[in-house]
């Protein structure tokens, strides 16, 4: 509760949180005069112009230089906008460490295509001829780019007169097993050059691809299709182009993320523009006035889970996010995290997959001063209850199971599909949330908690209490109402919040999960008074 009660002082924070929150603080308060030396992070990086200023799908785009000269190169991500792995990996590249020559990236080329979540350019989704944007690059046949935005892209392409092009896109499913995608490929036309670059990447990449059903390939006969950008470069300017294609089919967009870090790092050490691997690096290696969010989307976590903190995460300005997985779950990759966020879903799954060292390896973030923010499913993992779960806040769940008569035996953790229930928030919410009284907010088979029995864990407090409940079995009845539906507590010299219900999936509420998100992290809340 202490812990709480000081951030609504100024002065009792400044003097008693640990250094590092201590420097955030200071950063986010004192930004207008400190922003110049800051490192560059896309949450406020400047972009070097905007394609189309003004146009609907106008659309930023950025450069990266090295110290030294060197190549070259433009990326571009998100051309197909039902492809957001390419987009979110051009966007993390933005803060690699360039050595040689010059990036210049589009992380968001078909700008309104990724909002809508849809493959076509939405303006012109009802003509066949001009709805993909890469079929509108010049061709033999026409000489010009045939829309406005395929004709932005091209000059740009044309004033920095790049060595290499990479465009990074994704298939629906994997061209070994279903040539009928391009999915898990590198797309390019033949040259000895290009297939020896294709080949570093492709080895590198195959790496870490267990299942061979799953690996990637070179497609080089035919080369990408003619209209595309790649074809486009490699025709009318000579130059290196590639396509790298992840697969969107039962992958996570984490992993499909790191595919595409992982085939762009190979890439650039190739042609000498870093010297370290990249695959690895997501963000910004220091907090630059914005709180960096890691949102766990791999097994375990339902799509819908996902989907909505990322939209709730989205609407906050002062939150940046990257998609993490269990192959994530690494101290060199979490430390450019201020907190990591468990969504809903399966809570074991989540702590099966990442298993005991990942779970190890979350509890040290913890402990250094990380956040740990769990949604439902999270809120299991998060609890002191199961040997999967990550023994970071002192929670028992009510789970256990009862031969119920005429129906069997059921664990009473299932309480059926999702009710709208009753939650008062608790007097420490106000510093927390800023919020007060009862509002309703849906609940899908969250953990019913009550005291854990680890005496080693800090001691938790209460941010929110249920004051209806869901039942489905009669034992269940009076079990949920007055207990806990959110809690926090201190690990180490982190923070940890969990969240029963689902704030981030009831209109209005979604502020509470971004408010557990900066009282984890440690900064002040930018919307209270
Ligand atoms: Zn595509």
């Amino acid at each position: 509760m202490q812990t709480i009660r000081r951030l609504a002082h100024t002065a009792d924070l400044i003097l008693s949180l640990r250094s590092r929150t201590l420097l955030s603080f200071c950063l986010v308060a004192c930004l207008a005069i400190t922003r110049a030396a800051e490192p560059p992070s896309i949450a406020q990086a400047e972009p070097s112009g905007v394609l189309g200023s003004g146009a609907a799908w106008a659309t930023p785009w950025y450069i990266v230089e090295g110290k030294e000269d060197g190549p070259t190169v433009v990326v571009t991500g998100g051309v197909h906008g039902n492809e957001p792995a390419g987009s979110l990996a051009a966007k993390q590249l933005l803060h690699w460490p360039i050595q040689r020559g010059k990036l210049v990236v589009v992380p968001q080329a078909n700008r309104l295509g990724l909002a809508a979540n849809m493959r076509w350019f939405p303006l012109n989704r009802n003509d066949k001829v001009t709805r993909d944007l890469n079929r509108q690059f010049p061709t033999s046949e026409h000489e010009s780019p045939r829309t406005d935005l395929s004709k932005a892209i091209w000059d740009l392409v044309l004033q920095h007169e790049p060595d290499y092009l990479i465009d990074l896109h994704e298939g629906f499913d994997f061209h070994i097993t279903n040539p009928k995608s391009v999915g898990s490929s590198v797309v390019y036309s033949k040259s000895s050059a290009r297939d020896a670059i294709a080949q570093s990447m492709l080895d590198v990449v195959n790496r870490s691809v267990s299942d061979e059903r799953r690996q990637f390939v070179s497609l080089s006969k035919s080369g990408a299709a003619s209209g595309s950008l790649v074809r486009a470069c490699t025709e009318k300017l000579g130059i290196d182009a590639f396509i790298l294609e992840t697969t969107f089919k039962d992958q996570p967009r984490s992993l499909r993320t790191r595919q595409h870090r992982m085939l762009v790092s190979t890439f650039l050490k190739q042609i000498d523009m870093i010297d370290e691997d990249c695959a690895d690096r997501l963000g910004p290696t220091d907090r630059s006035g914005s709180v960096r969010v890691a949102l766990y989307d791999d097994a375990g976590a339902s799509s819908n889970g996902v989907n909505n903190c990322s939209k709730t995460l989205s609407a906050a300005s002062d939150i940046t996010f990257s998609y993490v997985g269990a192959a994530d779950m690494r101290g060199d990759v979490l430390e450019q995290f201020d907190v990591v966020l468990f969504p809903g879903g399966s809570g074991s799954k989540q702590g099966k997959a990442i298993g005991e060292s990942g779970r190890e390896i979350v509890r040290e973030f913890a402990r250094e001063g990380g956040g740990i923010v769990g949604v439902c499913a999270g809120a299991y993992l998060c609890s002191a209850h199961y040997d999967w779960s990550l023994h970071v806040i002192n929670t028992a769940v009510f789970n256990k199971t009862v031969e119920i008569a005429g129906i069997g035996r059921k664990s009473m953790w299932y309480r059926g599909d999702a009710q709208n229930v009753r939650m008062e928030f608790s007097n420490d919410a106000r510093d927390v949330f800023n919020r007060a009284g009862e509002v309703e907010v849906r609940y899908q088979n969250g953990p019913i908690v009550s005291r854990g029995e680890d005496t080693q864990l800090p001691e938790t407090t209460t941010l929110a209490w249920f004051r209806s409940e869901v039942t489905r079995y009669e034992p269940q009845r009076g079990t949920m109402i007055d207990t806990p539906a959110i809690l926090c507590a201190d690990f180490g010299n982190g923070r940890v919040i969990s969240i029963s219900p689902h704030p981030e999936a009831t209109p209005g509420l979604e502020p509470v999960v971004t408010a557990a998100i900066r009282w984890s992290a440690g900064v002040a809340d930018p919307a209270f008074k």
